[in-house]
């Protein structure tokens, strides 16, 4: 009796063939994003470190807000994320966003509504680079209309590298809303806060077009020095 796969046009023989061994592939060579353990996307060890410890971060009169400390099994994943693009990996950094959005609305007093989260923008060559845009992903998971208000207004050097100081000359006017805020509250959303320069230029492009902002939020921040 034929098994079902010889029945198959050779061509789509291969291809199944091929399917199988993607699949195969990506079961057996699956390591832990955080550690490198085998055997699993996300350990649980490093699946325990992402549960949220928010992190405030002062930058300028923008509460900043982050669900964990970039370091370890968190700025792992999120490199894996956005180096590697294991997007699955996008989930299980939701609960620390949430935390972050919780912290910055505690702080909101009385009026704690939320109109829309604003995620900053990729850019381009990012975008071409990774086929999705992470701030805009971490941006969906918050259940807050999501409002992509933001566009460079010019080219910006990669921060990779850059100081403090250069880094907010580098993001300096470097973003511009595409629309009018009409006194809308508004969350900028991003993935990682290093020195908060592109928040605060987020914060303030969205303020000169007239949205009123309440804080920005990321899944990790890099600890403060001294
Ligand atoms: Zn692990």
């Amino acid at each position: 009796m034929p098994s079902a796969i010889r029945l198959l046009h050779p061509s789509a023989r291969d291809s199944a063939l091929r399917l199988v061994r993607e699949v195969a592939d990506f079961v057996f060579a699956s390591v832990c994003a955080g550690c490198g353990v085998a055997g699993t996307a996300l350990c649980p060890a490093c699946a325990a470190a992402l549960v949220p410890r928010p992190v405030r971060v002062q930058a300028g009169d923008v509460p900043l807000c982050a669900g964990l400390a970039f370091a370890g099994p968190a700025a792992a994943v999120l490199r894996a994320i956005k180096e590697d693009g294991q997007t699955t990996l996008i989930r299980p950094l939701r609960p620390a966003l949430a935390a972050a959005v919780q912290t910055v609305r505690a702080g909101l007093g009385e009026s704690r509504s939320i109109d829309v989260v604003v995620p900053v923008p990729t850019s381009r060559a990012a975008f071409r680079r990774r086929g999705f845009r992470l701030p805009d992903a971490l941006a969906r998971t918050t259940g807050i209309p999501v409002l992509r208000a933001l566009v460079p207004a010019r080219r910006i050097q990669d921060q990779r590298g850059l100081g403090e100081r250069e880094r907010r000359r580098n993001v300096a006017s470097a973003l511009i809303a595409d629309r009018a805020g009409a006194g809308l509250t508004a969350l900028v959303v991003d993935d990682v806060i290093t020195t908060g320069a592109t928040c605060a230029e987020a914060a303030r492009a969205l303020r000169a077009a007239g949205f009123r902002v309440v804080g920005a939020v990321a899944v990790a921040a890099t600890p403060r020095r001294g």
